[in-house]
């Protein structure tokens, strides 16, 4: 199977739909503009990861698969549907993520530790994060022409290896948005939608018992 990456379009990426709401543009990228500044550190960015991407298509070491998703789409548009998993035949295999795939995973995390930390851990700096199986620390680097290593240690003190061994169970239902909501949103919105957007929401999962995320902060 033959998967090439489609070039993003309009509103797939935060960063590049910030860029191109501003005024300059990429042949006039103004040195003391922030946007401009974040704009070209994000371009360095995914024409590296693509280069990642095809080189683990094209070179894959034996015995592994790798996973790629899209987390600036992710951001955007809260719907992972899909997983690229590029088998070490070098061909790419696209899976869909289903309720199953998703643990209700407690967290763990110390603020403190990650406040304390130099420099400052952000998810958005990182282009990849290597969880190694024993280890209750993560690396991770920001860029993928730097072998720059980052270790992350996050977890709060009372974790230790011993008590993380369970896995927790699926979620047990779909987030998803109420029956009300949806319907306002597939009669009034649907039709100004771009074709390609439409499915989304008429697919979307009704729950009436999630809260609304315009007036209350889900946790
Ligand atoms: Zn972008
Ligand atoms: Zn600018």
């Amino acid at each position: 199977m033959n998967i090439s990456f489609t070039a993003l379009g309009h509103g797939e990426c935060e960063q590049c739909e910030s860029f191109k709401l501003h005024d300059h543009d990429q042949n006039d990228l103004q040195p003391d503009c922030s946007i401009c500044n974040a704009f070209a550190i994000h371009k360095q960015k995914y024409s590296e990861a693509r280069i990642q991407y095809n080189d683990h298509k094209e070179n894959p070491l034996p015995d592994t698969f790798y996973y790629s998703a899209d987390m600036e789409k992710v951001i955007m548009m809260p719907r992972m549907e899909m997983f690229k998993r590029n088998a070490n035949s070098g061909r790419v295999v696209v899976e869909e993520m289903k309720q199953e795939d998703f643990y209700e995973w407690e967290d763990n995390s110390s603020t403190s530790k990650i406040n304390r930390t130099v420099p400052r851990p952000y998810m958005k700096d990182m282009v990849e994060v290597v969880a190694t199986r024993g280890k209750l620390t993560l690396s991770y680097r920001t860029r993928f022409t730097s072998d720059e290593t980052h270790v992350m240690d996050f977890t709060k003190k009372k974790l230790t290896k011993k008590n993380i061994v369970k896995r927790p169970n699926s979620i047990p239902n779909l987030r998803g948005i109420s029956t009300n909501r949806k319907s306002q949103i597939t009669q009034n919105l649907l039709e100004l939608m771009p074709e390609n957007r439409r499915p989304f929401w008429v697919n979307l999962v009704e729950n009436d018992k999630s809260a609304d995320l315009r007036t209350t902060v889900d946790d």
